[in-house]
């Protein structure tokens, strides 16, 4: 049914109801690393909620997953604020909604837009404090204000510098994720021990690096890829490009698959190549990232509550296995 054909009275009992799923599919992947849905499922629920939130505002709860980052950090780890909070981002579905969504902003901004555009790694972001280089916290995205202290877990992961090339006081923040072979090898062992296997690679990365003992995650073969420098100003750098390079040169593991262009043409090619190679990588990913890649553009543009207005994630249809065996079935 339109959403424009619902009375204001049946779209409160059909707002209350998308929330209330959401909100449980939520704590099934949150909080318990174990969702009972495809991703595709959620993003269509969670983009049918937009849609009535959007025709009628009124009817916005408090609770709504539009409102907020992740879900409820567990009590079992101690809590770390950010100050600078993590945010979720947003997302389009076509190449045409890309499109729709850049000229958007380039109406808002006098200057040329140059896009720094990444592979977005399926795993869970992770926030990584230096000291005089020195490696001394390492948390989770938690409810985008406050995350979990992982620190001894991220201690155990190997591609994570203890000890920087340089002294410096510094943030960084990135995807935590599990290779695909791990995930493969762990699920067998785990089925063949009769436990349940995790549901995909992102779930399992979360599950060994919300560990209480760090023994565990050890044992998992978690991997990194660092794309946010926090408070660039301080180093000098002014591109999301430059950003990912210095990083790079710190010691930190960075996707080699980062490029930078104006040209919205060269940004869809880099999308259908990457969409079309993506099996082939051995790490998982749902999407590709397009950013701002002037930083300071980047600050000028600003958050929403929930999203940086200056990103946005382009996520890949749901795999077709599915529907083609039902289409198969209905043909019979
Ligand atoms: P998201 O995963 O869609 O996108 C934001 C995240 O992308 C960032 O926080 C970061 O961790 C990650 N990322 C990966 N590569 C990146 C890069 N190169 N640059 C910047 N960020 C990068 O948003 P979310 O809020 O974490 O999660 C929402 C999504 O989670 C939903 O769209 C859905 O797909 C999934 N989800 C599924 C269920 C379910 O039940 N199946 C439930 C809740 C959420």
């Amino acid at each position: 049914q339109a959403i424009s054909a619902y009375t204001h009275a049946a779209a409160q009992t059909e707002v209350a109801q998308l929330v209330k799923q959401l909100n449980g599919w939520r704590r099934e992947y949150y909080t318990n690393d174990a969702p009972s849905v495809e991703d595709s499922r959620y993003d269509q629920t969670y983009r049918r909620l937009q849609e009535f939130e959007a025709a009628f505002p009124d009817l916005i709860q408090s609770d709504s997953p539009t409102q907020a980052v992740g879900d409820v950090i567990s009590p079992d780890f101690t809590k770390v604020p950010h100050p600078i909070p993590m945010l979720s981002m947003g997302d389009v579905f076509s190449l045409a909604e890309l499109q729709a969504w850049a000229e958007r902003l380039e109406a808002g901004v006098s200057e040329t837009v140059d896009y720094n555009v990444e592979l977005k790694i399926d795993g869970l972001s992770l926030s990584l404090v230096y000291e005089q280089g020195k490696l001394v916290q390492g948390s989770t995205r938690g409810d985008g204000n406050v995350g979990e202290d992982v620190t001894a877990n991220v201690l155990t992961i190997p591609d994570i510098p203890h000890q920087l090339k340089q002294p410096l006081d510094i943030e960084v923040r990135g995807e935590c994720y599990m290779p695909k072979a791990a995930f493969a090898t762990l699920n067998a062992r785990r089925e063949a021990e009769g436990l349940a296997p995790f549901a995909n690679p992102r779930n399992a990365a979360a599950g060994s690096l919300r560990q209480l003992d760090a023994k565990v995650t050890a044992d998992r073969q978690l991997a990194t890829f660092l794309y946010t420098l926090v408070e660039p100003e301080r180093y000098g750098i002014t591109t999301q490009h430059d950003a990912i390079a210095f990083m790079a040169n710190l010691g930190f593991a960075t996707n080699p698959s980062s490029m930078s262009t104006a040209d919205l043409a060269a940004m869809d090619d880099y999308i259908t190549t990457q969409t079309a190679d993506r099996d082939g990588l051995p790490y998982g990913i749902d999407g590709i990232v397009v950013k701002v890649n002037s930083l300071p553009l980047q600050a000028q543009l600003g958050n929403t509550v929930k999203v940086p207005r200056w990103e946005i994630a382009y996520k890949f249809p749901p795999e077709q296995a599915e529907t083609v065996v039902r289409d198969i079935e209905w043909t019979i």
